[in-house]
């Protein structure tokens, strides 16, 4: 009878269906064997003060090449950690290692580190940031917890509780991809973010669509009338920097600034920046 069985459940999968899953389950060993090996990595990604254009801090963006198949995009192996549950102690690494880095730069220089909403709600999230404040010894005013709007959109008081015991700690809180999926601006009214990271999806458009420049004005002044600082991801060209410093957007993170680079070379980035202002 189990052949049986056994022989009706293998007719269920078309063989492509088959030939996915079986490189899902290849990508989930692979995953669980690079942070037992310690094989992740973080680059930095600069962003600048779109006034002065100094650079004011760094995104740990994580970074994995798979053995069999390459580099792959955080895009797809983050959903994927976030359902074997590795994103719990993968997100912990990469706090107390960004916080490690950070801790050789100068104090005028953030960090931001990006929160899984599986990690946000794992219980002990509190307890990691203020353990990693102590250990790093950094200021915890230097870090920047960027977390998306899902957060938010489960609409529990526990997850606000959360946001507001983060904000205790000292560090500061960053609403990423803002105007993307179901991002409203109650969110904004409902826990005081201090910064909001507009979307790439927005700023790719400019200065063409004039939809996204409106939208991002509003949001823009949105954001300063409620005393929070402004970010526009992804900006690549000249053009987007001059017309997003315009309509009084704060700051600007992008591949015309810089692309996601090791910790060494971000070291040497901050190590020229001062020596060029001395
Ligand atoms: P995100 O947090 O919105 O990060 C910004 C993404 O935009 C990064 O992609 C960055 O490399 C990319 N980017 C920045 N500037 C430009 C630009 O000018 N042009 C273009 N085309 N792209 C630009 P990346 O590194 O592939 O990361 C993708 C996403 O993966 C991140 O989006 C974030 O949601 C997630 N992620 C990355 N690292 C971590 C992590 O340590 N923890 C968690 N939970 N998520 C992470
Ligand atoms: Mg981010
Ligand atoms: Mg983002
Ligand atoms: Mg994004």
């Amino acid at each position: 009878r189990a052949k049986a069985r056994g022989r009706r459940s293998h007719c269920f999968f078309e063989p492509e269906m088959d030939a996915q899953l079986k490189a899902r389950r290849a990508l989930e060993v692979n995953l669980r064997a690079a942070y037992e090996r310690r094989q992740f990595e973080l680059h930095y990604q600069p962003w600048v003060d779109l006034r002065s254009g100094a650079v004011n801090g760094f995104e740990a963006l994580l970074r994995w090449t798979d053995p069999e198949r390459g580099p792959v995009s955080p895009a797809e192996f983050i959903p994927i950690a976030e359902n074997i549950g590795l994103i719990v102690p993968l997100g912990e690494w990469v706090l107390a290692q960004a916080c490690a880095d950070a801790a050789r730069w100068p104090d005028t220089i953030k960090i931001a580190i990006n929160l899984s909403p599986v990690q946000f709600r794992s219980g002990d999230i509190v307890q990691t940031v203020r353990s990693v404040i102590e250990t790093s010894g950094i200021d915890p005013a230097r870090i920047e917890l960027e977390i998306t709007e899902t957060v938010l959109l489960e609409d529990n008081a526990s997850n606000l509780a959360t946001l507001h015991a983060l904000r205790d700690l000292g560090v500061r809180i960053a609403m990423d991809d803002f105007g993307t999926g179901y991002s409203s601006i109650g969110y904004l009214r409902r826990f005081p973010f201090d910064k909001i990271k507009i979307d790439r999806s927005f700023v790719s458009e400019l200065p063409h669509d004039i939809d996204c420049l409106t939208i991002t004005r509003g949001v823009a002044e949105l954001a300063a009338g409620l005393g929070m600082s402004t970010i526009a991801e992804g900006i690549e060209t000249i053009e987007q920097q001059e017309i997003l410093r315009a309509i009084g957007c704060t700051l600007g993170q992008g591949y015309l600034f810089g692309k996601a680079m090791p910790a060494v070379d971000a070291d040497a980035l901050l190590q020229k920046s001062r020596t060029v202002a001395a």
